[in-house]
């Protein structure tokens, strides 16, 4: 398409960081056309990773082998260019500098901005572990970061290393870090066959997100997955021993293994942001219009620090990425920062957190609980002035959906309801609550997606690529399916598009 001589001149668009914020972002402005066709922003985004944006999500299902990397790619080069937005990966940016508007990449090349996106995420953080780092600054040759696909390729190379005699050469793991991450890694890892350990520092897994009980729960659940649970113990020390090497624990355990995979949290990445002279805290810190200390510079993501809170999940991320895609085309949304909510996607691991549920008790939240340990499950709901403001499931997701719609709109319940909700759906057809889901229920908490809208669908695939449903942790998958399966029955279908 042709530029118009009348029309008005292009903003030049840079984003920093090709990742799962960055690409939601890009996402939305196409699809309120602000992008090079419909001539009001050329859009340039600059990656370091070599490969096209993927769902990071997924990373544990390439390392369990029930994905193909290709598999989570969120949009291929051809549809960048499709839309006439510039994409270069392998592009690392040195340096921001917000006096001439221009960055600089590792090769020298400067770029120009009219407006300019942070959406760097965060880097693995390494636990104080002597041993862990060489003196050349690269880590032991047992020890595995785990959080971009090359590092998962590197992983999945070490775990198919053979002897002469084609035996695996790495048969032990020790995963560091009882997170989100840890149990992703370590059952993929178990699914692997690898004998696998996990330590966490804290007294359960989870502690961040769930309380001790729910956190028992967990671990006995990897267990029966064959993987080994030390908590309340620290990984202080690595060194070789033989063909393994020792890691030495705080409480005097050693655990003799072949790998050691860091999943202890990462920390948001903000080195080009400080290097700009930006307001730096933990996160970079942005206003209600995700605008930093410079007015021409935006942040999203997990790099952000938006009242004093840094998430780290893709929910908030993809939340950041549609408020400035608002902002940048002139509307007058504002971000309030509520929405924390994490799915986590292990296979046989059910969990969802839904806000901080420890400051929610203590700013005096009620808790209202129900758990069955027999089951596996454990649910807890905190309440004030009726509304749920925090909530964290384990064992059974089967009420996600409508407790993250009332934890979202703040529907004021009534004395008995919050206890109801935790209690398994009464069904009497598999999916028939799902099928019953209103309207304007929540079904992709990602990418915040409503029954109407995929209703209003016709294809798994239309879901998928018209909403993003199911492109993120892929927990609304069956629930996606089941409301399609229910519209191909019924003679009514509805057909709201808004989400
Ligand atoms: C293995 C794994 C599993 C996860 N599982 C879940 C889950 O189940 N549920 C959930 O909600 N969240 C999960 N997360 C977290 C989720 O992936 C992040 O919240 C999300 O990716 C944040 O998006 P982002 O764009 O801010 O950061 P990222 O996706 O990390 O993208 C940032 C990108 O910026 C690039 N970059 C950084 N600096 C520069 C530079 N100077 N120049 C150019 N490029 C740069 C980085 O290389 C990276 O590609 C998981 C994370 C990992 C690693």
């Amino acid at each position: 398409m042709t530029e118009s001589p009348h029309a008005a001149p292009r903003r030049r668009l840079v984003v920093v960081g090709s990742g799962m914020a960055a690409s939601r972002l890009v996402e939305e402005l196409v699809a309120r056309g602000a992008h090079a066709t419909h001539a009001t922003h050329a859009i340039t985004v600059l990656g370091d990773e070599p490969v096209a944006p993927y769902n990071r999500i997924l990373l544990s299902a390439v390392l369990e082998g029930t994905h193909r990397p290709e598999a989570l790619t969120l949009r291929t080069p051809e549809w960048y260019d499709a839309h006439g937005i510039t994409l270069h990966l392998g592009a690392r940016v040195l340096g921001v500098d917000p006096g001439r508007r221009d960055v600089m990449l590792v090769d020298g090349t400067l770029i120009d901005y009219d407006v300019l996106v942070l959406a760097t995420g965060a880097i693995p953080a390494l636990p104080p572990i002597r041993g862990l780092v060489r003196m050349d600054g690269s880590l032991h040759p047992a020890v595995h970061a785990f959080r971009s696909l090359a590092e998962c390729e590197h992983l999945l190379a070490a775990i198919a290393d053979t002897d002469a005699a084609g035996h695996p050469v790495n048969r032990r793991a020790v995963v560091v870090g009882g997170g989100l991450l840890g149990l992703q890694v370590a059952r993929a890892l178990g699914t692997r066959g690898l004998d696998t350990e996990i330590v966490e520092g804290a007294e359960h897994l989870l502690h961040r997100q769930v309380d001790t009980a729910a956190g028992r729960i967990l671990a006995r659940d990897l267990k029966k997955l064959d993987v080994a649970v030390y908590t309340g113990a620290r990984a202080v020390r690595i060194e070789d021993a033989g063909d393994r090497v020792a890691l030495r624990l705080d409480n005097g355990f050693t655990l003799d293994t072949d790998l050691v995979v860091l999943t202890a949290g990462g920390r948001p990445s903000t080195a080009l942001a400080r290097g700009a002279g930006l307001e730096v805290r933990r996160g970079i810190v942005v206003d209600d219009r995700l605008t930093t200390s410079d007015p021409h510079i935006h942040a999203i993501g997990d790099c952000v620090q938006h009242e004093g809170r840094v998430t780290g999940f893709v929910p908030p991320a993809w939340e950041q990425a549609g408020v400035l895609a608002d902002v940048l085309t002139g509307e007058p949304t504002t971000y309030d920062g509520s929405r924390v909510v994490a799915r986590l996607r292990a296979t046989d691991l059910d969990v969802a957190v839904l806000g901080d549920a420890s400051a929610e008790i203590e700013a005096g939240g009620e808790l209202v609980e129900v758990a069955n340990p027999i089951a596996g499950s454990h649910r807890r709901l905190v309440v004030r002035e009726g509304r749920i403001v925090a909530a964290t499931l384990v064992g059974d997701l089967s009420r996600v959906g409508l407790i993250t719609q009332h934890f979202d709109r703040g529907t004021v319940l009534g004395p008995t309801e919050p206890g109801s909700l935790l209690m398994p759906e009464r069904t009497t057809t598999a999916g028939s609550a799902t099928r019953a889901l209103p309207d304007d229920a929540e079904v992709c908490a990602c990418a915040g997606v409503s029954a109407a809208r995929i209703r209003s669908c016709s294809s798994f695939e239309e879901v998928r690529d018209t909403t993003r449903a199911t492109t993120g942790c892929g927990g609304c998958t069956s629930a996606v399916r089941e409301l399609l399966a229910a519209r191909a029955l019924s003679p009514y279908v509805s057909t709201a598009k808004g989400n």
